[in-house]
């Protein structure tokens, strides 16, 4: 528990320090050398990384159509229908982000633009280490499909038994994915972005992940050209801004909701109310034994922070500065502080609105920045699936209209070549 006014700057700095990028030099060389293999061995090196970090022998790379079967009779009606649910959710949210050409005639006979056109080859990663997550399926399935991408690769790592679970596979038939490797970590970015015997490359990579999975896409982005990534989607996050109408109880589920990720996630209270951090704590110790993941929730909890600041005005200021990814606001007028944030993925307004509501269900994305990217970097949306382009054509009068403009221009930058293409054509 920290008093925010009586830390140092250097102190404020350190309690918003992010814990998984403390080793980083460790990790870019741990993440160059699997790329450098995939690149030279391409399968072999799948083969034999799998098996070295997931513990399993694979006899193949990519899931059988037999495989999509089965997993679908496994599930249960139950489970199938909880899965569909959150499908429509997710869709409703998600088709209402289409957009349409803008054409504007800039001036008679000049016209302008822009287009949007999905992006062709997509890989979807599905984090699995700790917990399978199909949930991410549909976060990234459903705009994949909705935008209209050609080729919806999805990878994901294998459990114990070299399988997916069922429900990443019933998530991925919904999104109409049909290629699907299982493959995790850095190994399976590179291998959508280098391509190997069996994966032929993508365009664009989408998912969040552990630290090597980020750090994969990063470097993997500035490596191969023409090669994208969403964002820094790395451990999950959370930062919770209550006051004294908050219900501790309702705060310590939430941040433990979070903290049960995996041991990097963080989370943080900021409150203008000590007796708020003590009941949160209270709440924290006594809710964390009853998960069954409370091993890794505490580990979590330990690079975790209970801030208490003066008001409720240092609070935001805190939040801001920290830019989390999720950010839930439990206070006496959420809406009034709503105004004032500056830097958040993805905002649960009230006591009603757990974060749990929109990992799973509530229709918006759950793919968020991370790493204090949350200050310029948008949450996913069915515009990431896209490439926007522009289009411009003009008549002869249109060019006659901007001829004595891009002229002068030229002028002043000195470039003969684009004047000549102007004055080439008029003096015809
Ligand atoms: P993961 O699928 O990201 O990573 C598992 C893979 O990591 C394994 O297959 C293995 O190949 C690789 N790996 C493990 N140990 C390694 C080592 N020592 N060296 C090299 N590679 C190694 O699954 P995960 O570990 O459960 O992580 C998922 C992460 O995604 C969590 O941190 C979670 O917080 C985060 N997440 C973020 C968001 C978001 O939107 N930001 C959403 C959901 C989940």
């Amino acid at each position: 528990m920290l008093n925010w006014s009586s830390l140092n700057k250097a102190e404020q700095t350190k309690a918003l320090s992010r814990p998984a990028i403390s080793d980083n030099k460790g990790l870019r060389k741990t993440v160059a050398n699997i790329i450098d293999k995939i690149d030279k061995q391409g399968d072999n090196a799948l083969f034999e990384l799998t098996s070295l970090f997931d513990k399993v022998k694979l006899s193949s790379l990519q899931l059988t159509d037999n495989a999509v079967v089965k997993a679908t009779q496994r599930l249960s009606d139950k489970r199938k229908l909880a899965i569909q649910t959150a499908y429509g959710q997710i869709e409703r949210f998600h088709i209402a982000q289409k957009t349409t050409d803008i054409v504007v005639e800039t001036m008679p006979g000049v016209k302008c633009t822009l287009k949007t056109e999905a992006i062709d080859s997509v890989g979807l990663y599905i984090p699995a280490g700790s917990a399978p997550l199909p949930s991410t399926v549909l976060m990234l399935g459903v705009p994949a499909k909705l935008a209209g991408c050609n080729r919806v690769v999805l990878v994901c790592p294998p459990n114990k038994q070299g399988e997916i679970a069922d429900e990443i596979i019933y998530a991925a038939k919904l999104c109409q994915i049909s290629e699907i490797y299982t493959i995790g970590g850095a190994q399976a970015i590179a291998a959508l972005a280098l391509g190997t015997e069996t994966i032929k490359p993508v365009n664009k990579v989408f998912g969040p992940g552990n630290r090597f999975v980020t750090e994969a896409k990063k470097q993997l982005s500035q490596l191969v050209p023409g090669f994208a990534i969403d964002m820094p989607a790395g451990p999950s996050e959370l930062l919770v801004i209550a006051d004294d109408s908050a219900t501790p109880a309702f705060v310590a589920a939430d941040l433990l909701s979070q903290a049960e990720h995996g041991p990097d996630s963080q989370v943080i209270l900021v409150t203008n109310s000590a007796d708020v951090a003590i009941n949160v704590q209270t709440e924290l110790d006594l809710q964390v034994e009853l998960l069954s993941r409370k091993d890794i929730a505490k580990q979590a909890l330990n690079e975790s922070r209970l801030i208490v600041c003066d008001d409720i005005k240092e609070a935001v200021k805190v939040s801001n500065l920290y830019g989390p990814e999720h950010l839930s606001i439990q206070t006496e007028q959420p809406q009034q502080l709503m105004t004032k944030i500056r830097s958040a993925g993805s905002i649960f307004v009230g006591d009603y609105s757990p974060e749990s509501a929109g990992d799973y269900a509530s229709g918006t994305n759950h793919v968020l920045p991370t790493y204090g990217y949350s200050k310029v970097i948008s949450s996913l949306s069915l515009a990431d699936f896209s490439r926007r382009y522009t289009v411009q054509e003009l008549t002869k009068q249109g060019l006659q209209s901007l001829a004595e403009t891009i002229i002068e221009l030229t002028d002043a930058e000195g470039l003969d070549a684009h004047q000549r293409a102007v004055t080439i054509r008029l003096e015809k």
